[in-house]
């Protein structure tokens, strides 16, 4: 933190009581110090904007500080801020679960609500395992593509082991079977092979466990954190189709693919693919509360009817359906239904796919690819690999000295802005990264 701040300002007192996630405090410069924001940029304390390149860890769909979701928190924080959901229950929650269901596919009718994403995976698997259970036929695998990652409580971990986040946590992660991940792009001419080996390397799990397996847990189209690593739709029905025939659940992560990320509302519909469960987060509530759903098939909710306490889900989260976030996403999907988010997801593509074919032939350039607003590359060559790659703070650095927010999961640069995001905008930040691919080493 630099001396533009006055000696009593609350920024000095970060460093002494915050801790902040993913970061290493010993060597990471000062958090940057933010006042306000608005759209796609954010107000710096010290009168600066930056353009928020990554909605904000993926969150903010719309936007920052949209008035029409502000003004539903608002008003809901008057009337009812929290009650206990279970016994008890309130409109805005029955609502927003009825209008999720609508515009889920078909079948996705049951809304279970926690607080993030981690949570309704942690839910979903629960969900997996129990409903096995409770038929009567317990099954104790689960399968996930290598390099998945699904958040950072135990079981979200365990599912996401292979994402190489939890190596000090390993021993007391719980066992997967791991398919490896038919990763594609712009160019590629080995996806079939590749997609060839990952449904072999299934059938071959299937076959030898396939009355085990509880459920396969997987981001659709898009795996996030790993570094927005792409597969086709093709691949995933056939997938779908072996797990199915298998009596496995699918449960598809789209805590970071839902809400229009890919193009459409949720992955799962570009390959018209029903998953059992869905986990949802992140965009849920235009990235405004901590709020996530993990939504199910009828067959599973009713899995868990009995006359005991024991076949019930014994889950619950102190915010569970928190009237404020239930507000805000009920709002967000107003946005949505005007039609203009999706129209601005594929007018923000169109920009991605431009300028990713102006980088194909450059010489530092590896695997361009896009799938709708999220758009992506890997640096040739950037000495240490990986999440820890030294070229990324690097070019962290870089952006940020140039008032964007880009910030590189190690080699891999990524575009995932919020829809609002001009076209003149846009063109800044990929002109930026033109030129840090022409200059930083
Ligand atoms: C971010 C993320 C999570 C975890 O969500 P949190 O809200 O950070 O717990 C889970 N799955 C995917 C695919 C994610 O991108």
């Amino acid at each position: 933190m630099s001396q533009q701040y006055p000696e009593n300002s609350w920024v000095h007192l970060d460093r002494s009581h915050v801790w902040h996630p993913f970061t290493q405090e010993a060597t990471a410069p000062p958090p940057i110090p933010i006042a306000s924001a608005r759209g796609a940029w954010l107000h710096t304390t010290d009168g600066r904007k930056i353009m928020d390149l990554i909605s904000s860890w993926w969150l903010c769909v719309h936007g920052h500080a949209h008035p029409v979701i502000a003004a539903a928190i608002a008003q809901q924080a008057r009337q009812l801020e929290q009650v206990i959901f279970a016994g008890f229950t309130h409109e805005p929650a029955v609502r927003l679960a009825q209008r999720l269901t609508d515009r889920l596919p078909p079948g996705l009718s049951r809304v279970f609500f926690s607080d993030n994403g981690s949570t309704a995976v942690e839910v979903a698997l629960k969900m997996a395992i129990q409903y096995h259970r409770n038929l009567g036929t317990p099954r104790n695998r689960i399968a996930v593509l290598q390099g998945g990652y699904h958040g950072d409580t135990v079981g979200a971990m365990s599912v996401g082991r292979s994402s190489g986040f939890f190596e000090p946590f390993t021993d007391y992660l719980f066992r997967v079977d791991t398919i490896p991940f038919p990763e594609t792009w712009e160019g590629d001419d080995q996806v079939e092979n590749r997609e060839e080996t990952a449904l072999a390397a299934l059938d071959r799990l299937l076959s030898q466990h396939g009355q085990e397996l509880a459920a396969i847990i997987l981001e659709p189209l898009v795996q996030g954190a790993s570094g927005m690593r792409m597969c086709r739709p093709m691949f995933l029905q056939k997938l779908s189709q072996r797990i199915h025939q298998a009596g496995g659940l699918l449960i598809f992560d789209e805590v970071m693919t839902g809400f229009g990320r890919t193009g459409t509302l949720f992955a799962c519909e570009k390959g018209g693919i029903i998953p059992d469960i869905i986990c949802l987060s992140k965009g849920l509530t235009g990235g405004f509360m901590p709020m996530a759903v993990t939504v199910c098939q009828q067959k599973i909710h009713d899995a868990f009817l009995g006359d005991t306490f024991d076949r019930a889900l014994a889950h619950g989260h102190s915010f569970t359906a928190n009237p404020l976030g239930c507000a805000a996403a009920l709002a967000s999907l107003d946005l949505f239904a005007s039609g203009e988010p999706l129209q601005n997801c594929a007018r923000l593509e169109t920009i991605h796919r431009q300028r990713l074919q102006g980088l194909i032939t450059h010489p530092r350039v590896t695997k361009p690819r896009c799938t709708g607003v999220i758009a992506a590359l890997n640096v040739a060559n950037p000495g240490s690999s990986g999440y820890s790659a030294a070229i990324g703070p690097k070019l962290k650095q870089f952006f940020l000295d140039r008032g964007l927010l880009i910030r590189p999961l190690g080699e891999v640069i990524y575009l995932l802005p919020p829809y609002c995001l001009t076209d003149e905008e846009l063109h800044t930040a990929w002109d930026a990264i033109h030129e840090a691919l022409d200059t930083v080493t």
